[in-house]
């Protein structure tokens, strides 16, 4: 899957992903309900991130009893600059990790097996929430445009070939 990473030797723990993230999904600038975080401790700098590693990972979806989680064709096509951008091109083709609100009953199980702490529970919907790419353009990426940081890159893995070739 392409899946968006925060370089934790970039970041500046400036937070502007989170806002873009909260304005493009809930209509507010509202870091708690972002679908990432840039977790920056105050004293040392030192930058933890949480981003959704979509079916790289899928521990979401192998814990949810409901089959809740489903796998979501998709084409990402980023603005702005991300360091992978010569390799992954223009747009590309994957699967995203997407939370199906019909079947999703709150129950919590893949909260608790997230190891990144990026699905968690709605706080104005109970149903859970994480990452989609954005409907192909990652907002995060968009925004996260100092062009000393460019912190924000897109990864293409393994598993995502093999999804597209079945
Ligand atoms: S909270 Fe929803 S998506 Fe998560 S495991 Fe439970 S039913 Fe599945
Ligand atoms: S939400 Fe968490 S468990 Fe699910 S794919 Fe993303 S990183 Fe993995």
């Amino acid at each position: 899957m392409p899946h968006v990473m925060m370089s934790r030797k970039k970041c500046t723990g400036c937070h502007m992903c989170e806002l873009a993230c909260s304005a493009y999904h809930e209509g507010a600038y509202r870091p708690s309900v972002a679908r990432l975080h840039s977790d920056c401790n105050p004293t040392t700098a030192e930058v933890k991130s949480h981003t959704c590693l979509q079916t790289a990972c899928a521990k979401c979806q192998d814990a949810c009893p409901n089959d809740a989680i489903v796998t979501k064709r998709i084409t990402v096509k980023p603005h702005g600059f991300f360091d992978s951008k010569e390799k992954v091109g223009e747009s590309v083709e994957g699967f995203v990790l997407v939370v199906d609100e019909e079947k999703c009953n709150n129950c919590g199980d893949c909260y608790e097996a997230c190891p990144y702490d990026v699905i968690h529970e709605h706080p104005d919907r109970t149903v859970a929430f994480k990452c989609d790419l954005c409907d192909g353009d990652p907002q995060c990426i968009a925004f996260c445009q100092n062009k000393y940081v460019y912190a924000m890159d897109l990864k293409v893995d393994k598993k995502d070939k093999e999804l597209a070739a079945v």
